[in-house]
């Protein structure tokens, strides 16, 4: 029989859109978006709609628990019962402790499904009572514009995103809207058709929004922080700043200005690779339209000045007083509009006190130098496919092909990442488990039910962890509460914008919008900066104690390879969700622009090989002016099954850290590129 059921979208992206799911004899069959989302409107993006029935269903599901019988990597694996792989895990597990101590295990966790049940909750409980080494696994995405927020604006929420329509002028800056951010879209359109509004876009690339632009942006990567510098040095220069704004509710001005000072439009434009003309007409724009918003994507986050990025971007509002009504201030902050309670629900109580914590991009240069003591000897592998998502990926394939240490895979997905696993555990996809969704691209909440029964053996991530607690003998109640007491303990059912109902009580197919004051969220109207001077910090205390940052600053990269190459998201996978479908076969291509091409005697469509001192990958080559010059792309995600040489683009990106959280820095990857010999012999 034929049903039609409520579902939500658990990917690693902001939008978090509410679904219908079609099942058939409890099988997937169709995803459609729906309308229980007022802001997502029935909508979902082309690969969500394409591929989710094959991501439950298809041959690649991962749905026994298997062990390891062959090498490490090369995917030879036996059947294995849950107890047997419980066991297995429980002796592993203790024989580490018992001679290392706990904290040579670690929890090697991104954001696969962010539903909070899935994402962090029984799993925390369990690693933090064992007190393994905990995970800094923000550095790899996401967590450098959280930091640089924070010490901004604190725990404030920032606007709805919905105001975009209300806007005269809308700035996507390093923000993909059309593959990263789709609902966006609709609202840009709206300004623009209903309000005549204009859109200016800073990215490397021309990407699609891009096309429409009023004004494109196409800076060098890792330059975000000077232009911001210059448009602030313009709007001084041309009277543009909100003095009276400032002057109530900006901390740090004057530090923030002497270091925008230094980089005037003649030297920003030389240091970003922009018409100086282009950055001037920018600050006046931004100046004279009343109702300016700047959306912020993630991809300015990816370089070593990443945080200061983000950080002198956020303060272009405030600089011009752009807040306070509809229409104006900032797409950002959105995962603090909703009454999260981390504490209750990951309970890091549990964690013995003086547990190290590991940041997620030293995974592999901890495994291969045995630089920490304890070093690590067991991992365990969950939401995450790190072969393919960290950088400089031969390192952590070497660290992966240790025989001493012990891999745990779990996942829905048979990943490459869980080839070098001793014990594969199959998780549920988010259609046969409960969950609760915040987002970080709007303000609704969603709760959904599963719609299939676990295909196969496979468990909820909570389930899985509960039954680990139990063979440790882990005997606390909160080992054993339900997922709907883990959605109660995940939310604040007291808090007003609850509106008196507990997270597991939320009406499935609705989202509810969070409100303060009975509105919706408008920074300096009904939500004000949660930072300890409660202002606007540019000269921010949070981060001058976390990471001795009090003021945003620009940092050159020296250059080792001529060429910068940046690694963007695309219409095909979610990070590197999807790649093990067979719709992701294809090797992605290498865009160059014709100037770069032809000064290397390349042409379009043969294979190259694009090298530094970390690795090798071997691509198609698409020569476009979609890049400016100095510049190459290849989207990231794709799995090692598109290589011939093992190696994807993140082979060559670094592990350096940014000037926040330590952060990624894919965007400071350097290369040279060549005819690539080995298929040019290929195609003789
Ligand atoms: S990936 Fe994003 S846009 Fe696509 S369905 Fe999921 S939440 Fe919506």
């Amino acid at each position: 029989m034929t049903t039609e059921l409520p579902s939500v979208c658990p990917l690693d992206c902001p939008d978090t859109c509410s679904l219908s799911v079609t099942v058939d004899d409890d099988r997937v069959v169709k995803v459609r978006g729906s309308d229980a989302n007022p802001f997502t409107r029935g909508v979902l993006c082309n690969k969500v709609a394409r591929y989710f029935p094959d991501f439950a269903h298809g041959e690649n599901r991962v749905r026994y628990p298997r062990k390891r019988v062959g090498a490490k990597g090369e995917g030879a694996f036996e059947r294995i019962t849950w107890d047997e792989a419980i066991d297995i895990v429980h002796d592993r597990f203790r024989a580490a402790i018992d001679r290392y101590g706990p904290e040579a295990i670690m929890p090697l966790n991104y954001a696969g499904p962010h539903g909070m049940l899935m994402y962090a909750s029984m799993d925390l409980r369990f690693f933090h009572k064992l007190g393994a080494s905990l995970v800094n696994r923000r550095a790899l995405c996401g967590g450098i514009k959280a930091e640089a927020y924070a010490g901004t604006y604190g725990d404030a929420p920032g606007m709805r995103p919905e105001q975009v329509a209300n806007a005269d002028l809308i700035v996507a800056w390093g923000n993909n809207v059309t593959f990263s951010n789709l609902h966006l879209m609709p609202q840009i359109n709206e300004a623009r058709r209903g309000r005549g509004a204009k859109v200016v876009v800073v990215d490397p690339r021309r990407v699609k929004v891009a096309e429409q632009a009023d004004l494109h942006l196409a800076l060098r990567p890792g330059t975000d922080v000077v232009l911001a510098f210059a448009v602030a040095n313009e709007l001084e220069r041309t009277g543009g700043l909100d003095r009276d704004f400032i002057s109530a509710h900006v901390k740090g001005f004057e530090p923030f200005m002497e270091r925008a000072r230094r980089f005037p439009v003649e030297k920003a434009a030389d240091i970003c690779g922009l018409p100086a003309a282009d950055i001037r007409r920018f600050a006046d724009l931004y100046r004279d339209t009343d109702r300016a918003i700047i959306s912020i994507g993630n991809g300015l986050e990816r370089n070593r000045n990443g945080g200061s990025g983000v950080r002198a971007v956020l303060a272009l509002p405030a600089l011009a007083g752009k807040f306070g009504r509809r229409g104006t201030g900032l797409v950002a902050g959105a995962g603090n509009a909703f009454p999260k309670t981390p504490a209750r629900l990951g309970r890091p109580d549990l964690v013995p006190e003086g547990t190290r914590t590991i940041n997620i991009l030293d995974v592999g240069r901890h495994l291969t130098a045995e630089d920490i003591d304890p070093p690590l000897k067991a991992l365990f592998v969950y939401n995450h496919n790190p072969v393919i998502v960290h950088p400089d990926q031969n390192l952590i394939r070497r660290g992966f092909e240790r025989e001493d240490v012990f891999i745990v895979g779990c996942d829905v997905a048979m990943t490459d990442s869980l080839m070098y696993a001793d014990v594969i555990l199959p998780a549920c996809t988010h259609f046969e488990y409960a969950d609760l969704y915040p987002a970080y691209g709007h303000h609704h909440l969603q709760r959904a039910e599963p719609v299939i029964p676990p295909v196969g053996d496979s468990l909820p991530n909570t389930e899985i962890f509960r039954r680990l607690a139990e063979r440790f003998g882990f005997d606390d109640p909160i080992f054993r509460a339900s997922d709907a007491e883990l959605m109660d303990d995940a939310v604040d059912g007291s808090d007003p914008r609850m509106k008196g109902i507990k997270g597991s009580e939320l009406p499935l197919a609705t989202a509810l919008p969070m409100e303060f004051g009975g509105e919706e969220a408008i920074p300096f109207h009904n939500v004000f900066p949660g930072t300890p001077s409660g202002k606007v910090e540019l000269d921010s205390a949070y981060l001058a104690e976390a990471y001795d940052e009090p003021v945003a600053s620009y940092r050159p990269l020296r250059a080792t390879h001529p060429l910068v190459l940046i690694t963007p998201s695309s219409d095909k996978r979610i990070t590197s969700t999807f790649g093990g479908l067979r719709w992701s076969d294809e090797t992605p291509p290498l865009e160059m622009h014709p100037d770069d091409a032809a000064a290397r005697g390349l042409r379009d469509g043969q294979w190259v090989r694009v090298w530094n001192e970390r690795g090798e990958a071997h691509l198609p080559l698409a020569v476009t002016d979609e890049v400016r010059p100095g510049v190459c792309c290849s989207e990231k995600g794709a799995w090692l099954r598109t290589s011939d040489n093992m190696q994807t683009v993140s082979a060559l990106a670094p592990a350096t850290h940014a000037d926040l959280c330590e952060g990624a820095c894919f965007n400071d990857t350097r290369v040279e590129v060549a005819p690539c010999e080995v298929f040019a012999k290929a195609a003789e």
